[in-house]
């Protein structure tokens, strides 16, 4: 069964249509991918997903449910998660009360200590620093610190908005692996992400959008191999 169901969602920013009849489906466990040229449309996606756009037609369906125009405090509390592009941290708070943030929704409360347990296993660099304002820690710290942040919502469904962005090649590294890690840990991903080259390692399936539309799809090893795709996107 598809985790998420995309049905061909038009989506616009007044008079400017963004999204021509975008579909899609993520299945349970997997990484998905989503990759195109600036502008095509991605975030204008994901935030359609999550509630933060509304759809002007096309239908959104989460685990069979038909969440299109849902506000955004219903989706999260049915376990999508957006970790945002820029990660939008609160810059004056410490590490620790900016994870804790993330588990005041109902779907997470009662599970806060133990979603605090999972994120400081997973990132020690952040258990280490959990005094420290988010604003002094590195961007590779920031990024952990936002993802940190997502999960204790404690979602099924975690979606990532361009993580890699303005990363050293070693932190990019850290975050890939994270998102490996998180597959493991049994969670369904969905990224979008400039570093086509990376993402396809980790995606079990890609979505390429164009201009609005998903002009091509497939699973990530196959796109590697696209002619269209290494040029475009890959450069060679
Ligand atoms: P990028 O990688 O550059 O973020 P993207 O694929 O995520 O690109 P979107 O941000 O989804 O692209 O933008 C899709 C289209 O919608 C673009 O043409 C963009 O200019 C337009 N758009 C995005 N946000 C707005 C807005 N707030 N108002 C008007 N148009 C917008």
């Amino acid at each position: 069964m598809s985790l998420l169901r995309v049905e061909d969602i038009k989506v616009d920013y007044g008079d400017i249509r963004a999204l021509w009849g975008v579909s899609l489906r993520v299945e349970q466990g997997r990484t998905v991918a989503l990759i195109g040229a600036n502008g095509a449309g991605k975030t204008t996606t994901l935030k359609s997903i999550c509630g933060l756009l509304p759809v002007s037609e096309g239908r959104i369906f989460y685990q069979n449910q038909d969440i299109s125009g849902l506000p955004v405090y219903k989706v999260v509390d049915l376990g999508i998660t957006l970790i945002p592009e820029g990660r939008q941290l609160f810059p004056k708070m410490t590490v620790e009360e900016n994870l804790l943030v993330g588990s005041y929704i109902k779907r997470a409360r009662d599970k806060r200590a133990k979603s605090l347990a999972r994120v400081y296993e997973l990132f020690p660099r952040l258990a280490e620093r959990r005094k420290q304002v988010a604003e002094t820690l590195s961007g590779g710290e920031q990024q952990m610190l936002a993802i940190g942040r997502g999960l204790m919502q404690d979602p099924d469904l975690i979606m990532f908005d361009e993580p890699s962005l303005g990363l050293a090649p070693v932190v990019v590294h850290e975050v890939f692996r994270t998102i490996r890690e998180l597959r493991q840990m049994g969670l369904t991903v969905l990224i979008v992400e400039q570093n086509v080259h990376q993402v396809l390692k980790v995606a079990d399936y890609c979505y390429v959008i164009e201009r609005g539309r998903v002009v091509k799809e497939g699973p990530g090893a196959d796109l590697e191999k696209d002619p269209a795709v290494r040029e475009a996107y890959l450069g060679f």
